[in-house]
């Protein structure tokens, strides 16, 4: 692939601006990750014709394919509690026998919180974020035996800085080198960086962001920065933060809030540090639940008046945007990046299709060969579950409820069956509908011995495993994440992560996968931040489709892709502008 090179173009020419996408019940749209789909989230919009008048600048693979709508600026209760739980018939029984056995690695869950609970406590509850987005985050530097809190810490960069709050700046070569391993799986971001040596798309950009803080997230600071933002940012998370991380982040200048653990309160002062500042007051947001933009809303609500864009990437942020936009409350353009197609697919397919062994592997070093499997649902997580496993020797079995995803299931060889007419011979069960109560008792009641069932669907509904809660059934736990659900007679069964997503409780997201989002992010608040007067109003936009091909692009040099160019006269035949977009906006990837 051709180095790809900052380039001037006249103004006017032919950028797509992304357009509103008005929610409508048929518009169906799957999140890119576990908190499910919402109408809201629809990912329909074309662009509109009348774009790009006045773009400044763009990024380019190279001069022949440029992505033009890429404008770039020159100057400018599920836990196991032991309590009393309901019967399915209504009545509250004693809690089963339940052996638990904690490990010390033992991953906390981004629902629970924090046993410290912070010194004030603010009224709305604590990040929503936290489950419906990724983090890779793993934080190898144990700080647990530092009990002091961060807020009650002076801590200074070697250069002096002390405009953020961390764990312990002494991490920062543990995070700095975290960050380079990432650097490696991010060839977008890096090939961005080098792209806009010289030009500078974000200068004067103001960018406070709220997102998990990992070696990826570092990445894209240290992009956005390259390109000339200055950047302010907090944690989505409580529990996601790499600290040392954040430390090296810290000691590179940037103004971070943010530690693993952090209580509620301290969850929004870190917010409220970025926002509330005396001589700095941001631009842009970057947003990763909604929960920023909220704040700024409920506290600093002039602060909307230079906020230029909001790019948000979650499936709950962009649900709140648009009930925002509905009541007619959205007063700046926002960016709905999560349901860009490229990062739907990474997300949704290619993700899946290798977490989900892992996930199954990590928690019970099951052999896949010849285990017969069933998934449900084959829409594009069940896709990629089918596709692994059958790649491993698995007997695969389907069950749909939308006949064309059934006889693709067909088509792809896979035997399409009601749950019920296989649920006594499988070995797994996977859930991939995001639908509610696909797996419920009575098939859990006729499931083999040592069954394994997980959920890679949505949140927590897809098996019903509160019907599991019975005093008749023993519960276990023999793992992190791994329950033995013991029936009186003996039977037992593997429930992971409690139903909840197998692969975001049990295994990490790959930094390429993390990149693609990165990468659309960093393109969008560029557009958002470029776009001349006018283009975007106080609407939700998609990311143009040419800027999702260049997301794309980006990435193909990192397998030594060659891509064809059109020739003039296919171009003219096809209709189609040798740049692209190469697709329509309703075209089904
Ligand atoms: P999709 O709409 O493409 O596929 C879901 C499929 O399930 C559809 O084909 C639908 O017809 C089918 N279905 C619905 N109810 C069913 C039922 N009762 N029985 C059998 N099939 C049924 O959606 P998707 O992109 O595959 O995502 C599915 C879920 O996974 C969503 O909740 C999404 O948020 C979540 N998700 C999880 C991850 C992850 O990392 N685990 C990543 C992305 C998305």
């Amino acid at each position: 692939m051709a180095e790809v090179e900052l380039k001037d173009v006249s103004p006017g020419k032919n950028l797509p601006a992304a357009s509103p996408v008005t929610p409508t019940s048929e518009d169906k749209t799957v999140g890119g990750n576990e908190a499910g789909s919402s109408a809201a989230t629809s990912p329909a919009a074309e662009p509109s014709a009348k774009a790009a008048e006045g773009s400044r600048g763009l990024l380019t693979p190279n001069a022949a394919k440029m992505p033009q709508a890429s404008a770039l600026k020159h100057s400018d209760t599920q836990q196991n509690g032991g309590e009393a739980f309901v019967n399915r018939d209504g009545t509250v029984a004693e809690a089963p026998r339940m052996k638990k056995i904690q490990f010390a690695d033992q991953k906390q869950e981004f629902s629970k919180r924090p046993s410290k609970i912070g010194r004030r406590s603010l009224s709305r509850s604590i990040s929503q974020s936290s489950t419906d987005s990724y983090s890779s985050a793993a934080s190898y530097t144990d700080s647990s035996d530092d009990e002091t809190s961060p807020r009650d810490k002076q801590q200074k960069n070697s250069k002096g800085n002390g405009d953020f709050c961390i764990k312990n700046i002494k991490q920062a070569d543990f995070g700095r080198r975290e960050i380079e391993i990432a650097e490696q799986e991010m060839p977008a971001l890096m090939a961005l960086r080098k792209r806009a040596q010289g030009e500078k798309p974000l200068a004067g950009a103001k960018v406070v962001g709220c997102t998990h803080i990992t070696a990826q997230t570092a990445v894209l600071m240290e992009t956005l920065a390259a390109l000339g933002a200055q950047c302010r940012w907090a944690a989505c998370n409580i529990y996601s933060t790499q600290n040392e991380v954040a430390a090296a982040l810290a000691e590179g200048g940037f103004n971070v809030f943010a530690w693993k653990g952090e209580s509620e309160d301290d969850f929004w002062w870190c917010i409220d540090r970025c926002v509330n500042v005396e001589g700095w007051q941001p631009n842009m947001i970057l947003d990763d639940g909604g929960d920023l933009t909220h704040w700024i809303y409920k506290k600093y609500p002039n602060m909307f008046k230079k906020i230029k864009g909001i790019v948000e990437e979650s499936v709950t942020g962009v649900h709140r945007l648009y009930q925002l936009s509905k009541a007619g409350k959205l007063c700046v353009p926002a960016m709905n990046v999560n349901d860009s197609v490229t990062k739907q697919k990474f997300d949704n397919l290619y993700c899946c299709r290798e977490s989900i062994l892992d996930g199954l592997k990590r928690t019970t070093d099951v052999m896949f060969g010849g285990k017969q499997v069933v998934v449900c649902g084959y829409g594009e997580v069940g896709k990629g579950c089918c596709a692994a496993l059958k790649a491993m020797g698995s007997i695969v079995y389907v069950t749909e409820i939308d006949p064309i995803c059934a006889l693709q299931a067909c088509m792809d060889g896979f035997r399409l069956v009601k749950l019920n007419e296989v649920i006594r011979q499988v070995d797994i069960v996977i859930t991939c509908t995001g639908n509610k109560n696909v797996v419920v008792r009575e098939h859990l009641d006729r499931m083999k011995n040592s069954c394994i069932v997980c959920n890679m669907g949505h949140s927590n509904t897809e098996i019903d495993v509160a019907s599991l809660r019975t005093p008749e059934l023993t519960w276990e736990r023999v793992r992190s994440q791994v329950d033995h659900v013991i029936w009186p007679d003996g039977k037992r069964i593997v429930l992971l992560a409690e139903g909840r997503l197998l692969n975001l409780s049990c295994s990490t997201v790959p930094t390429f996968v993390l990149s693609i989002t990165a990468t659309t992010q960093a393109l969008a608040l560029i557009e958002l931040y470029n776009a001349p007067e006018g283009r975007y109003k106080q609407d939700v936009y998609l990311l143009p489709k040419k800027m999702d091909e260049y997301v794309a692009s980006l990435h193909l040099p990192t397998f030594d892709a060659h891509l064809t160019e059109l020739t003039d006269e296919q171009a003219k035949y096809l209709g189609l502008n040798k740049n692209g977009p190469f697709k329509p906006n309703y075209y089904r990837y």
